[in-house]
């Protein structure tokens, strides 16, 4: 009996020393490794993560072999390409996101609103921190993981990027612009405001020519020249916007549609496309390298990706840009055994690495999904590492890009059609319309666009 009891003891105080020295508030999780899913006939999948790669993953899964836990702050899935169309009202929040509850979880209670913040590959054990109450920490075992958080936006160590500037990742980061285009347009006119600060809150800054820079921009001169010119017909002339880039916009994309949105943007009104570095952001707005001001009410930081803390604090092999290293077979290096994975954008494949798109994400997790679906092993058994999965690579061939550049233009960039303008525009909203994942959000989407254009965006605060 004694004997039996420091065997079941070790591992647990090991565990619980390992989990104290993270949180103050420490709890054993009933998900944490143990005899309730050993013993029964489906591995535990874990999944971090509720983006492109861990949902595609997710939908993808055979749930009658695994079962699935996701970890994520975030219990929805944010549709991205459209994300831009929310921070001016062309579509709203709820239109462009799926809770992830809806797609089958065993129990209720494998759905964890908690950030994953270490992986012990030998143990098989996950560390999260609860996102709720008393944020208390705890551990997950595994059969099989797949890490799929994501990344966050670079600020390249500017100083006040993350004190001053926006950021255009999540829901929440949309929603905090159009709070504070709303408030400045209405500050603006507001009869003790003096023509010069008027003018900064009018004005808005964005950082990096990529292209969420570029639809943000083409989002926001949409507004502008529409609802906020026949809202604020007074003082919508000061609207103005600067896309500061220190090399070319729209890199990625081919010469004459690089060429054809530049042209177009620069013939704007009010539009300033500025060749340049940001040296510092403050709460008036933007400082450049070259010694000149950009005064604004909103800067909008869009340049790049940066790993997250979670990332970049796991010991283990990593790009030279923080990601982690994964074998052709999506396989985490650091895991030996093979039972780790790693998708989208938090990781780089070690021979290859490819872009960090929806695209891409999305197609490792349903490679993925598809190869643990095939994996024949039973439960978790010494028998059963990645090693046996089916080693065919992931392969990634681009279908192509597509970017809005306003005034119902958009661009196409696929390996056989280069298409710009009005024709294009049509082929990017039926193209994500489609890519949309569920019918509601295919029925909510189009009402909201019939909606901006019949009656015009919603300029309420709240
Ligand atoms: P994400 O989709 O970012 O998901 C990461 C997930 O991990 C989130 O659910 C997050 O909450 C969760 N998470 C974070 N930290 C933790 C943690 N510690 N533990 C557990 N979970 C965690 N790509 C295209 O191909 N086409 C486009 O048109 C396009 N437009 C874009 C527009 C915008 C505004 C943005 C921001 C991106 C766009 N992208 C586009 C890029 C695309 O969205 C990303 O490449 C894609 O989201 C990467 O998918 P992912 O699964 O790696 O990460």
């Amino acid at each position: 009996c004694f004997q039996l009891a420091s065997l079941l003891l070790l591992p647990l105080s090991r565990r619980c020393c390992n989990s104290f020295r993270l949180q103050k508030c420490s709890i054993r999780c009933r998900h944490s490794a143990s005899a309730d899913y050993q013993n029964g006939s489906r591995q535990r999948l874990v999944i971090l993560g509720t983006g492109w790669g861990s949902y595609s993953a997710l939908r993808n899964v055979d749930k009658s072999k695994f079962d699935v836990i996701v970890v994520s702050p975030r219990n929805h899935f944010l549709f991205t390409p459209l994300l831009c169309s929310t921070t001016v009202g062309t579509l709203e929040f709820r239109s462009i996101i799926e809770p992830v509850r809806e797609y089958g979880f065993r129990q209720s209670d494998h759905f964890h609103l908690a950030e994953a913040t270490e992986v012990d590959f030998n143990l098989r054990e996950v560390t999260c921190r609860s996102c709720l109450g008393s944020r208390a920490s705890y551990q997950i075992g595994y059969d099989r993981l797949i890490i799929g958080v994501g990344a966050l936006t670079n600020t390249f160590g500017v100083p006040g990027v993350n004190e001053h500037a926006f950021f255009l990742k999540e829901v929440s980061d949309a929603r905090q612009i159009r709070e504070r285009l709303i408030e400045n347009t209405e500050l603006a006119q507001q009869a003790w405001i003096s023509p010069d600060e008027r003018a900064r809150l009018l004005h808005t800054v964005i950082v990096g020519g990529g292209p969420t820079g570029v639809e943000f921009g083409a989002e926001l001169y949409d507004f502008a020249r529409t609802d906020l010119a026949r809202l604020y017909r007074h003082k919508a002339a000061d609207v103005r916007v600067t896309l500061v880039e220190s090399a070319q916009i729209l890199a990625s994309f081919d010469a004459s549609l690089r060429n054809y949105a530049e042209k177009k943007i620069r013939a704007r009104k009010n539009f300033d496309l500025r060749q340049g570095t940001v040296a510092s952001v403050d709460a008036q707005g933007a400082a450049l390298r070259d010694g000149s001001r950009l005064p604004a009410g909103l800067v909008v930081w869009s340049t790049g990706l940066a790993p997250r803390p979670f990332i970049r604090d796991l010991d283990a092999p990593k790009s030279p840009s923080g990601q982690l290293l994964t074998d052709p077979q999506l396989r985490v290096l650091a895991d030996k055994s093979g039972r780790s994975f790693a998708i989208g954008d938090c990781a780089s494949i070690v021979d290859g690495p490819l872009p960090c798109t929806a695209q891409v994400a999305e197609r490792q997790g349903r490679y993925l999904a598809n190869r643990l679906n095939q994996d024949r092993t039973g439960p978790l058994s010494e028998s059963s590492s990645g090693a046996q999965l089916q080693d065919e690579p992931f392969r990634f061939a681009g279908r192509g890009m597509l970017a809005y550049i306003g005034e119902f233009k958009a661009l196409t960039d696929t390996p056989g059609v280069k298409l710009h303008g009005f024709t294009s525009w049509l082929l990017w909203r039926s193209a994500y319309l489609t890519r949309l994942g569920s019918w509601r959000l295919r029925l909510q989407v189009p009402v909201d666009w019939t909606k901006a254009l019949l009656f015009g965006r919603d300029t309420s605060m709240f």
